[in-house]
C-alpha cells in the first residue's frame, strides 16, 4: 500500500507538527520563506502570497517589528515589544486557517540586552500553553553570536530548556552574519573576516550541548549579509552548510542531514545560491528587504496616478470627492498585492510552491 503524504490542519504549526513540516521540507528539498512583518497588511499579504503559491510559510517578528505591530505611541518600549509580538500571533492564530495554509509563527533576532523581550514572550506563550495546550508561537531566536560560544550556548540552553516544554522550538545563531537587522547585527569588516564563516566545530558543539534538550535550529553565517548591497563585498560559501552536516553526521552517526539551518540574508541572493544552501539542508530563509521594498515600491504609481487625491478631500476644480481614492484600505492594498507577489516569488525560488502539507478540507 502507498504511503499517504503527511497532512496537517490548516493555520500555525506548534510543537509536532512544526517538526513534521520541518522534516517534509528537508525530505522534499525546498525551504519555506520567512517573512519579517510589522502590521495587520503585512502580515495579510505574506499569507495571501502564500496561499496563492500553495505553499506553507512562515511569518516572523523582529522586536521593532513588534513594537510596531502595537503601535509606536505606547511609551514603554519593552512592555510594546512583548504585547505587540502577542497581538501579532493571536491575528495570525485567527485568520491563518482561512488561507488554507500552514503557519509558522516565529519570532527573529533578539541579542544578550533582549533576553527580556524573549522571556516575556515566552511567559505568554506558558499562559497560553496551561490555557489551550498550545504555545503562542513555534519558535524564538536567540542570536548571541556576538558573545564567546561557551555564553551563547549556556543562554541558548536554558531557554530550550524553558521552551521544550511548551512544545517550542529554538533558532540560534553561530557566527557572524553581516550587515544589521533592527537594530541587532555587527559591523564586522565585511571583507576578509573569518566570523562572517560559521566554524563545523561550533555546530558540533551546539549540537551536543542541545539537541539532547528540544528542538533548535541553526543560523549558521555563509558570507550571508543583512540587507540589500552592491554584489562583491562577500563571498557566498554555502559548502560551509555541507561540511557542518558532514562534521556532525560523521561524530554521531546521525541521518544524512541531523541539522536544520536557517539562511538569514536572504534578500538579493541568486536563485543558484538558493538553491544550493537549500540542498545542504537549508529549511527556512529569511525575507524582509525585499519585501519591504515591493509593499512600499507599489506607492509611486498609485500615487502619480491620483496625485491631488493625497492633497484635497474634493477635487478644488471639477467638485468631485477623492474619497475612494484616499481611503487607506485603496492603496494599503496595491501595497499589499504587490508584498504577495514578490512573496511568491520567494516560494517559487525556495521550491515551497505548491508543497503545502495542509489538508485540504
Ligand atoms: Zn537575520
Amino acid at each position: 500500500m502507498q504511503q499517504e503524504a503527511k497532512t496537517l490542519k490548516p493555520g500555525v504549526v506548534t510543537g509536532e507538527d512544526y517538526l513534521t513540516l520541518v522534516k517534509t521540507c528537508k525530505e522534499q528539498g525546498y525551504a519555506l520563506p520567512a517573512i519579517n512583518v510589522t502590521s495587520t497588511n503585512t502580515v495579510n499579504a505574506a499569507l495571501e502570497g502564500a496561499m496563492n503559491s500553495k505553499s506553507d510559510i512562515i511569518i516572523q517578528l523582529s522586536n521593532g517589528g513588534a513594537q510596531f505591530f502595537a503601535g509606536k505611541g505606547i511609551k514603554d518600549s519593552h512592555a510594546a515589544k512583548v504585547i505587540g509580538a502577542v497581538s501579532a500571533a493571536r491575528h495570525v492564530h485567527t485568520v491563518a486557517k482561512e488561507y488554507g495554509i500552514c503557519v509558522v509563527l516565529h519570532t527573529d533576532h533578539a541579542n544578550k540586552g533582549l533576553i527580556p523581550w524573549v522571556e516575556g514572550m515566552i511567559e505568554a506563550s506558558e499562559a497560553e500553553y496551561e490555557a489551550t495546550g498550545k504555545p503562542l508561537f513555534s519558535s524564538h531566536m536567540l542570536d548571541l553570536s556576538e558573545e564567546p560560544i561557551e555564553e551563547n550556548l549556556a543562554d541558548c540552553e536554558r531557554i530550550l530548556t524553558r521552551l521544550a516544554k511548551i512544545d517550542m522550538s529554538l533558532e540560534i545563531e553561530l557566527g557572524v552574519t553581516g550587515g544589521e537587522e533592527d537594530g541587532v547585527g555587527s559591523d564586522v569588516d565585511l571583507v576578509d573576516n573569518n566570523r562572517l564563516y560559521t566554524q563545523p566545530s561550533e555546530v558540533l558543539q551546539a549540537f551536543d550541548q542541545l539537541s539532547s534538550i528540544g528542538h533548535f535550529s541553526v543560523a549558521a553565517a555563509f558570507g550571508n549579509v543583512h540587507g540589500v548591497y552592491k554584489p562583491g563585498n562577500v563571498q557566498l560559501r554555502p559548502e560551509i552548510l555541507q561540511q557542518s552536516q558532514a562534521h556532525v553526521r560523521n561524530i554521531h552517526d546521525t541521518d544524512e542531514k541531523p541539522l536544520d539551518f536557517v539562511f538569514h540574508g536572504g534578500s538579493g541572493s541568486s536563485p543558484e545560491e538558493i538553491s544550493e544552501a537549500v540542498s545542504y539542508g537549508v529549511f527556512k530563509m529569511n525575507v524582509d528587504t525585499d519585501t519591504q521594498f515591493a509593499f512600499s515600491k507599489a506607492m509611486a504609481p498609485y500615487m502619480e496616478e491620483h496625485p491631488k487625491a493625497f492633497r484635497y478631500q474634493i477635487d478644488p476644480e471639477e467638485g468631485t470627492p477623492f474619497k475612494k481614492f484616499y481611503d487607506p484600505r485603496a492603496w494599503l492594498r496595491a501595497c499589499e498585492t504587490s508584498m504577495a507577489e514578490r512573496v511568491q516569488q520567494a516560494c517559487t525560488e525556495l521550491g515551497s510552491a505548491g508543497k503545502s502539507i495542509a489538508a485540504s478540507d
